[in-house]
């Protein structure tokens, strides 16, 4: 049988418990999982595209749910569809919050059909308990002192203190 392999791209900066939220259970729609971690120079990351991506590895590896088995983490500085068609993926996964996302992704699913139409996008809600975070904000609140240590796991709480200053509450 084919193993069926998604891409889930993004930025993050840093990975948040949302965004692991939406790794985990892509399992139910993949075989395998990229996480593709783009440079995105032009949004002006805290952490470097590096940085990101070993951040992005050690939650997997730490995950204590099996992720290692089926989700490997990769940056990349291309086009999407491009990155898609070389790691022969089936689809991009995206997670979807609230309406202030719709727009956008929206947009981004209907230029990416034009670019290739056999690759679908597929949209995850995300669940009840991480709709709210995101990693702007979490940077906004640990730049001013705030509590964010239920939004990302210990490893980034940690790595945020030493990026902004403030050692993690
Ligand atoms: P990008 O710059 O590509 O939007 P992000 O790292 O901000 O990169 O987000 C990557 C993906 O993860 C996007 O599809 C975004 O909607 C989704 N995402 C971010 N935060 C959450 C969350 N709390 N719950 C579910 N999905 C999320």
């Amino acid at each position: 049988m084919t193993q069926r392999v998604g891409v889930y791209p993004g930025t993050f900066d840093p990975v948040t418990n949302g965004h692991m939220d939406i790794i985990s259970r892509a399992r139910h729609v993949v075989d395998k999982l990229i996480v593709a971690v783009h440079s995105n120079a032009g949004k002006g990351p805290m952490f470097s595209l590096d940085e990101r991506t070993a951040l992005l590895r050690d939650e997997v590896t730490n995950a204590n749910n099996g992720l290692a088995d089926w989700v490997e983490v990769r940056p990349f500085n291309k086009l999407l569809m491009k990155f898609v068609e070389e790691v022969n993926a089936s689809c991009i996964l995206r997670g979807l919050r609230a309406v202030s996302d719709f727009e956008y992704e929206f947009q981004m699913a209907g230029m990416n059909a034009r670019l290739n139409p056999e690759i679908e996008t597929v949209f995850l809600m995300a669940s009840e308990r991480q709709q709210f975070i995101s990693s702007r904000f979490v940077k906004e609140i640990a730049k001013l002192g705030g509590d964010v240590s239920s939004f990302v796991s210990p490893r980034v709480l940690a790595k945020l203190g030493d990026k902004v200053g403030h050692p993690a509450p």
